[in-house]
C-alpha cells in the first residue's frame, strides 16, 4: 500500500517533489507494469497482453482488441509482453493495414488479395513502416491527396512513398524558429525516439527526406499566411 504523501512547505513545489520522490517514482514505474497481465480479454476470446504506449489510461488488452480500438490512430505504438519484458511493436506487424479514401473502410474496388502499398509515416512519435490501400474508384483523388486527407503531407507528389504527419511539421517548424533545431538534429531525435537501442535501425529513406520538413513546411505556412492576407477578415483568425 501507497504510504501517505509527506507535506512539505505548501508553496514549493520543488521541496514537495523532493519529499516525496520514491512515491513518485513508484507510480511512474507502475506505468511499466500492466494490471490483468495473461487474463482474458473483455472480448472473452484473447489474452491481455498488449498496451499502448500513446494512449492515456491504456488498459492491456489482446492483440484484436488493441487493433480494434485504435482504427484512426494506426501510429501510435504497441507494447506487447514477450513473457519478460513489453517490447515495443509497430501496428503493421499486428495485422494493420490502413485505408485511404474511405476514412477507416476499405475501397470497394480493392481486389482481395492485392498488395497494398508499403509507406512510411515520420511522426512525432517516431518512424513508422505502414501497409496501405489507396482507394481505386473511378473518382479517386490523387494518392498525394488521399494522403494528405488522411492528415499525412506526403514526400513526393509522385507516387510519394513516404509522408510526414501534419502534427510533426507543427513540431519541427516550431523547433526550428524557436529552438533554432537543424533538419538533422529533428531528424536524429526523430530516429531516437523511435529506437533509442539501435538508432542506426531507423530507416535512412524517410530521414533523408526529412530534411525536406523545414522547408515544405515554412513554404505552406508562408503560403497560408498569404491566402490569410487576400481575405478582408482573414487575418483576424491567423493562427498566432
Ligand atoms: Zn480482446
Ligand atoms: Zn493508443
Ligand atoms: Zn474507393
Amino acid at each position: 500500500m501507497m504510504p501517505h504523501m509527506q507535506r512539505g512547505k505548501p508553496k514549493d513545489p520543488i521541496f514537495a517533489f523532493e519529499q516525496n520522490m520514491p512515491l513518485v517514482i513508484e507510480a511512474v514505474l507502475a506505468l511499466e507494469g500492466g494490471e490483468g497481465l495473461n487474463e482474458v480479454c473483455s472480448c472473452e476470446v484473447g489474452r491481455r497482453t498488449t498496451k499502448c504506449g500513446d494512449c492515456c489510461l491504456a488498459d492491456l488488452s489482446c492483440e484484436q482488441c488493441f487493433l480494434e480500438s485504435h482504427r484512426r490512430n494506426p501510429l501510435h505504438w504497441a507494447f506487447r509482453w514477450n513473457g519478460f519484458y513489453y517490447s515495443k511493436v509497430s501496428q503493421k506487424k499486428l495485422g494493420r493495414i490502413v485505408h485511404l479514401g474511405h476514412k477507416e473502410h476499405p475501397c470497394p474496388q480493392i481486389v482481395i488479395d492485392s498488395t497494398p502499398t508499403n509507406l512510411q509515416i515520420v511522426h512525432t512519435n517516431g518512424v513508422h513502416d505502414i501497409e496501405a490501400y489507396f482507394c481505386r474508384c473511378q473518382n479517386a483523388q490523387p494518392r498525394w491527396k488521399q494522403l494528405i486527407d488522411a492528415g499525412y503531407f506526403p514526400g513526393t507528389l509522385n507516387r510519394p512513398e513516404t509522408a510526414f504527419t501534419v502534427s510533426l511539421m507543427k513540431f519541427a517548424h516550431a523547433l526550428s524558429t524557436i529552438g533554432h533545431a537543424s533538419a538533422m538534429d529533428i531528424a536524429t531525435a526523430i530516429r531516437r525516439i523511435t529506437n533509442g537501442a539501435f538508432v542506426d535501425e531507423v530507416p535512412v529513406r524517410a530521414i533523408c527526406i526529412s530534411f525536406k520538413i523545414k522547408h515544405d513546411y515554412n513554404q505552406l505556412h508562408t503560403g497560408f499566411l498569404k491566402e490569410l492576407s487576400s481575405c478582408p477578415s482573414g487575418m483576424e483568425n491567423s493562427p498566432s
